[in-house]
């Protein structure tokens, strides 16, 4: 690396949602490891959560929240809080109105370049009136952005067919309407003003410096080719970044320190056989109904498999009659944030049943694990083709419908969720195979970011990009 690197400052600003917030301080810290000076732009409670997790390396600078002026509850800065549909897009204009703070910490700490997250796009302007360089961080892979890429230029050929297949991809990918993340189904919902921020953010992306992915090259090559050379992005894959993380103390206050819960789950896995315990969470924001969760616990009970559950619902949990003591020894129940990272990667997980959120997807790949996948929304579906058809380290339970809403989503029976966890912790040629492939990619991650790999390689070459793009301006 050149000399100049540690006097390369990168300034990340991460959107305040845990599925955004936690990879991108994950890429700063790989950045801070090449070298980087690095700063992270966040406010108050969040940085709360960021602090255990990085060290003196990282400068943390903290701004307000202007929660309660925009009718939002104190101390909610982060989308993890519980908010009604109503109250959401208030969450939005309130991170929007940090623009301006924003430009102040432009003006006093003038970052050499920013990496600011894929829905805060108004940075792109802020940051670009100050001829600071702005990378977008993307919370997804190159699969998910190509599909969806794929799926705009279809649209209006879909008409009413139940499923299609999307054009001119690397694999024959077909999809169901009911699974497509389409904004058009927004339309006179509370949730429409998400299409405006997705078409400033589609405006500024091709304009802005290129793209950093978490993902890595051996994972998706021919749709990291498709999004460079087809859609004509500029695309640096540096992940899996969740791997930056080998320490314990980083592995358990992930997202939320909890010093106790994490030490419970260590010692409850330790007294567990090598491979087998079924990991279940559904991410940051995996709400089910009464019926579903119903329809989970007892598909896990009759699985006779030991299990991990993380359940987000808040307050609205619904168990069967004595079924704490029916599990007892055999599963475990975590009411609320879990440390995923440290389970994902005790011996004594043998498979992992996800919503596939791409942070999760892709931890679940780094720690070589077969999955069942359960789709919930927003890109979900595609993550699960993914995983499924592409990869084939997945199976799918049957999730077929796109609903944020848990209360209408259709049901997975008891009977199918102890199928699916069966079929996944069980033993057969498909079982090995399935496992053989996980653990081979689990491989693959660990080598893409260890010197000389993919992603090592790849940001070795932004940083040396940057700087020399600094030079000449
Ligand atoms: N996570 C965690 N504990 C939990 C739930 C989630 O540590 O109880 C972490 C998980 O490891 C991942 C992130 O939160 O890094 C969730 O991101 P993902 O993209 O999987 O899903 P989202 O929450 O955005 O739907």
């Amino acid at each position: 690396m050149d000399s100049k690197a540690n006097d390369y400052h990168m300034l990340f600003f991460p959107f305040m949602a845990q599925g955004h917030m936690l990879p991108l301080v994950d890429m700063a810290k790989l950045f801070g490891a090449h070298g980087a000076r690095i700063t992270i732009l966040t406010t108050p409670v969040n940085a709360s959560i960021i602090r255990p997790t990085i060290d003196d390396s990282v400068h943390l600078h903290i701004i307000s929240f202007p929660s309660v002026e925009f009718g939002l509850p104190e101390g909610c800065e982060n989308r993890i809080f519980p908010l009604s549909i109503d109250l959401r897009k208030n969450f939005y204009e309130a991170v929007a109105s940090l623009c301006h703070p924003f430009d102040v910490v432009l003006r006093d700490l003038r970052p050499d370049c920013v990496v600011t997250d894929m829905f805060l796009p108004w940075t792109y302007h802020v940051a670009a009136a100050r001829g600071i360089p702005r990378l977008v961080f993307h919370g997804i892979n190159n699969f998910s952005l190509c599909t969806m890429d794929a799926y705009e230029r279809c649209y209006s050929l879909v008409g009413e067919a139940e499923s299609f297949v999307l054009p001119g991809l690397p694999h024959r990918i077909e999809l169901l309407k009911t699974q497509a993340f389409d904004l058009n189904k927004l339309a006179g919902t509370p949730m429409e003003f998400l299409k405006e921020i997705f078409k400033e953010m589609n405006e500024v992306e091709p304009k802005s410096y290129g793209t950093v992915m978490n993902s890595f090259y051996e994972l998706e090559p021919e749709y990291v080719d498709h999004h460079r050379e087809v859609m004509g992005r500029r695309v640096w894959n540096v992940g899996p970044v969740s791997l930056c993380n080998q320490d314990v103390t980083y592995k358990s206050a992930r997202g939320g320190e909890q010093p106790t819960l994490a030490s419970e789950c260590l010692k409850w896995l330790d007294k567990k056989s090598r491979g087998s315990v079924v990991y279940i969470c559904f991410g940051s924001k995996g709400l089910f109904s009464v019926a579903q969760l119903k329809e989970i616990a007892l598909g896990l009970e009759a699985s006779n498999h030991s299990f991990i559950w993380v359940v987000q619902n808040g307050e609205n949990y619904w168990f069967p009659d004595g079924y704490d003591e029916r599990i007892k020894g055999r599963g475990m129940v975590i009411r609320g944030w879990a440390p995923q990272l440290l389970i994902l990667n005790h011996i004594a997980v043998g498979g992992f049943v996800t919503h596939c959120g791409w942070n999760s997807s892709l931890e679940g790949i780094c720690a070589g694990l077969p999955m069942v996948t359960w789709p919930l929304f927003a890109e979900q579906f595609y993550n699960e083709k993914l995983l499924v058809e592409v990869l084939q380290i997945g199976m799918g339970v049957g999730s077929k419908v796109h609903d944020v809403n848990p209360e209408t989503r259709p049901i997975i029976e008891a009977i199918v969720v102890e199928v699916a966890v069966r079929n996944l912790m069980g033993v057969g040629e498909e079982e090995d195979e399935r496992r053989r492939r996980a653990k081979e990619l689990g491989e693959k991650a660990r080598r893409a970011i260890e010197k000389g790999g993919s992603s090592h390689n790849e940001i070795e070459k932004l940083i040396q990009e940057l700087i020399n793009w600094r030079k000449h301006v």
